[in-house]
């Protein structure tokens, strides 16, 4: 079923809480609204999907069509003996989702635990955390192209995954809606407690053979004593992604910076922590009126309240030059920043 708003605040629709408003907003909760979707984008419009708002920076109101996906349900298939596929709608709620499985006792994506948003933007910056990606479970995924409302299906290398990186944030960005993400998960015991802080907080609990439920637990428990709140403090999680850089840019900062924090990704190349390198500029912790950025956590900027999405992009343009200008390196937001009705990644 369709709904249609006109001139709607979009503060209750994006963690870090901006009280931008849009031209019109659209909630849609299944596939067969699509066709009278498109019948209500004129041409040249702007298009804005949005799930739980929890990767998003509003930088004005937006001036164009804001379309948020409802879509529900989570269909399965058994594939075999020890495989599951879920067919599970865009608009589930992500930590719903790996409840669902962990309940269920299949194995994947237990270390995503209460990663915000929802199921439709998962594929969109291939979300990962505790050394999991959703690559490392995703089947396909099914979604309608803006422009000729013709229905495609992905597979895996059609994504182009990569490190928060995906087709849909370069070539296809703000051109597909995705309706369903298939999954395809185990049924036999994989779990994953190689990331560092996961490993220790295993240890410490005496937890040597722990269960899937016991590593949900732990990474929720993780996260709520490193993370601030979106309901209680405004932000979007971690704003900036980890740069990559070649041995040789490496072994020149560690000469510098001998205890650069810093580690080495599946390609061989390094990854530097923004937050180390932020923090190394003296910016954890620090407030510019109402934004700031987190007193645990220098790559979360947050949101004080009553911050608008201009003050916050000049906070992220000023750390953005304060490291660049300590260490050579341009931090590139992980958040999508929409700015004049365009989606950037600055
Ligand atoms: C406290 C906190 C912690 C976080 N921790 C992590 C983490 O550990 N790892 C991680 O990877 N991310 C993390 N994030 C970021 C965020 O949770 C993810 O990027 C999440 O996938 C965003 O989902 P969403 O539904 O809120 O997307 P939105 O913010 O609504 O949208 C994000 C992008 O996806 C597009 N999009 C959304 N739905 C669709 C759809 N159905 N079809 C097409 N395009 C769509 C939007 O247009 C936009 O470009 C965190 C955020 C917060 C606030």
């Amino acid at each position: 079923m369709i709904k249609k708003y006109s001139d709607y605040s979009l503060k209750k629709y994006n963690s870090f809480g901006i009280d931008a408003k849009a031209n019109k907003f659209i909630t849609f909760s299944s596939e067969v609204d699509i066709p009278e979707l498109f019948l209500n984008i004129k041409e040249k419009e702007e298009v804005l999907i949005l799930g739980g708002g929890s990767n998003i920076l509003f930088t004005s109101d937006y001036n164009g069509i804001i379309l948020k996906n409802e879509i529900k349900g989570i269909d399965e298939e058994q594939l075999n003996e020890n495989e599951v596929l879920l067919s599970i709608g865009a608009g589930e709620v992500w930590d719903d989702v790996v409840n669902y499985t962990v309940q269920k006792n299949y194995y994947g994506i237990e270390n995503l635990s209460l990663i915000p948003g929802n199921m439709g933007a998962a594929p969109i910056q291939n979300i990962g955390a505790y050394g999991v990606e959703l690559k490392d479970v995703f089947y396909t995924l099914e979604c309608y192209d803006i422009e000729n409302g013709e229905k495609r299906i992905f597979n895996l290398d059609e994504c182009k995954f990569g490190y928060r990186d995906s087709i849909f944030k370069n070539e296809l960005k703000g051109k597909i809606i995705i309706t369903k993400v298939n999954l395809k998960l185990s049924k036999i015991g994989k779990l994953n407690t190689n990331y560092i802080s996961l490993k220790n907080y295993l240890i410490e609990n005496n937890l040597t053979t722990p269960t899937l439920s016991q590593i949900r637990e732990a990474v929720i428990n993780i996260r709520n004593s490193k993370l601030p709140d979106p309901k209680k403090l405004g932000n979007a999680g971690s704003f900036f992604k980890n740069p990559i850089v070649t041995k040789k840019i490496y072994d020149e900062l560690n000469q510098k910076y001998p205890n650069l924090s810093y580690f080495i990704s599946e390609d061989g190349l390094y990854k530097i922590s923004a937050g180390w390198l932020i923090e190394k500029c003296g910016l954890k912790g620090i407030r510019m009126g109402n934004v700031g950025t987190h007193v645990n956590q220098a790559l979360v900027i947050v949101n004080y309240g009553g911050a608008t999405g201009e003050e916050i992009l000049k906070f992220v343009e000023n750390i953005q030059t304060k490291v660049f200008n300590e260490f050579g390196i341009l931090l590139e937001p992980e958040v999508n920043i929409i700015n004049n009705n365009q989606q950037e990644n600055l």
